[in-house]
């Protein structure tokens, strides 16, 4: 870059590609209402994978901050430094050893600071840094947190982990603080290290004072939307205590919502190209495939970019669609247990079951990766089946589309269980994270999520709702600005206040 450029804002997202990925998107949307630079701090080999991310999709505004990391210092293996690079095992290392980033950071921020003779006008971190609020404020400028998950989502892991042990009694069910009386959680729904986190074990250790630092901030981004989200939002907020700007969706693809944001040639998903999948099938005959069936009729099935499920739950699942009658798209994975770059085999399906999908084309097979966003914006596609991660989350409710949710990791039990409680666009297959399912569970949620008419059809005009609230948000036509774009503009214009 330009020597001499002044750098309005340095981020500093956690180390992983579900991270990594929405904070560029978050720089991107600030250059584009503000035309303010951004330096975003990360160790080398994410800096490597950003770098060559906007060498696809050039961004003159954005510099990249190198920050020294030696993984094999921490006990991990060498060269890695992304959360997907790692077994479950050690993905705990990692985070432990990411507090030692705060030197080299205050290190890089120092020297942005001498360099342009005075602060970057704020500091964006992850809610995994919540040291960076202090290093922050000690060069003079103010510190904001960005959470990549939704209101909901957001609010019951930030209170789930600081307030530990969560189950008072011998009860499965159990309330949440922060969370009125109604909306009790189920110890099913907590994934692995959160279930059996007492406040001393590493991950407790780590979360804690990460979390209560980053309560610390001048205020919190969120990607989600003001009218889609009105309850988990003001449950944040008052837990918080501070502003929160919802700003979202922030999509790898923001075409999907905003078709003038970004031109075709970068509409591949960065998603794909970290999971490092090839599509198993061309935009164009997923597309002629979709047009052959009617209006609404087709069942979405994928679990994001790295999930797969067990071999029994991919017999269970191909028998009930299978037994539906409803025409489906399913992206299907090696499952568990097997090497997921490994070439599909077919007897991981009931015999002849791909054969019998393809002859009456009541389902399309697409391997390892499917053009997620063409297949949901397509006017026959009518329900996801979807392990209900952020991102496919908002990419379905953009475009009206209700869901089955089957979580699997992460806050994806309560995004899944706010869909169904808050907003009524999904019906679950199962509450919990390795939660059980049978055949004949997903033949009847299928056809009562397909159906046109009851419980159905609600889900589809509430799902309608939502798709035209958040095209609403993102609207910004000359003084006509959505509430996203508002939302952004309030927290520029109140980080500039504090300088
Ligand atoms: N995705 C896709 N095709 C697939 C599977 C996933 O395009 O076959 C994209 C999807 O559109 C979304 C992202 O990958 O943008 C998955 O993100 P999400 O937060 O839903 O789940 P994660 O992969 O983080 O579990």
């Amino acid at each position: 870059g330009s020597a001499g450029e002044f750098i309005h804002i340095v981020m500093l997202p956690f180390m992983g590609h579900g991270h990594l990925i929405p904070f560029l998107a978050l720089a991107k949307q600030i250059r584009r209402q503000t035309g303010f630079n951004i330096a975003i701090a990360n160790t080398p080999l994410n800096i490597q994978y950003l770098r060559s991310t906007l060498r696809q999709d050039p961004n003159p505004g954005i510099r990249l901050l190198e920050l020294p990391f030696a993984s094999s210092d921490h006990g991990l293996p060498p060269d890695t430094e992304n959360t997907e690079d790692l077994t479950l095992d050690l993905i705990g290392k990692l985070f432990s050893s990411s507090v030692c980033l705060r030197t080299p950071f205050r290190d890089a921020l120092s020297d942005v600071v001498t360099r342009q003779g005075r602060p970057p006008v704020c500091v964006i971190s992850d809610v995994f840094f919540g040291w960076a609020v202090d290093v922050a404020n000690g060069v003079g400028t103010v510190n904001v947190t960005f959470s990549t998950c939704g209101g909901y989502g957001t609010m019951s892991y930030v209170s789930l982990w600081l307030n530990l042990p969560h189950r008072k009694t011998d009860s499965d069910e159990f309330n949440v603080p922060g969370f009125p009386e109604r909306c009790k959680f189920h110890v099913s729904q907590l994934h692995g290290f959160l279930r059996n986190a007492d406040g001393n074990e590493l991950w407790s250790r780590f979360m804690q004072p990460q979390i209560s630092g980053s309560l610390k901030s001048f205020g919190w981004l969120c990607n989600t939307v003001e009218e889609i989200e009105p309850f988990g939002l003001d449950l944040l907020r008052k837990f918080i205590k501070s502003p929160v700007w919802p700003i979202g969706p922030l999509l790898p693809n923001p075409w999907l919502v905003n078709p003038s944001s970004s031109s075709s040639s970068n509409r591949d998903s960065l998603y794909r190209q970290h999971a490092g999948k090839e599509p198993g099938i061309s935009p164009e005959k997923c597309l002629q495939w979709l047009d052959m069936h009617g209006y609404d009729s087709v069942l979405y099935v994928s679990f994001g970019s790295q999930n797969t499920i067990s071999p029994s739950h991919m017999m269970e699942l191909a028998i009930g669609l299978e037994a539906s009658g409803k025409p489906f798209i399913w992206v299907i994975r090696p499952p568990l247990g097997f090497n997921l770059k490994s070439e599909f085999k077919s007897e991981w399906l009931p015999q002849g079951f791909e054969d019998r999908m393809s002859k009456s084309n009541q389902g399309l097979l697409v391997k390892n990766w499917a053009p997620q966003l063409e297949i949901l914006s397509h006017k026959s596609t009518g329900a996801f089946l979807s392990h209900c991660g952020w991102n496919s989350t908002l990419e379905s409710l953009s475009q009206g589309v209700k869901i089955i949710g089957w979580p699997m990791a992460a806050e994806q039990a309560y995004n899944s269980k706010m869909l169904v409680e808050e907003m009524g666009v999904a019906v679950e297959l199962t509450t919990g994270i390795q939660g059980s399912v049978s055949s004949e569970r997903v033949k009847k949620v299928t056809e009562m999520v397909m159906d046109k008419e009851g419980k159905g059809g609600d889900m589809k005009k509430k799902a309608e709702e939502i798709a035209e609230h958040i095209r609403a948000a993102v609207k910004d036509e000359g003084g006509d600005k959505g509430s996203s774009i508002k939302a952004l503009d309030d927290f520029v214009s109140a980080i500039k206040t504090r300088i």
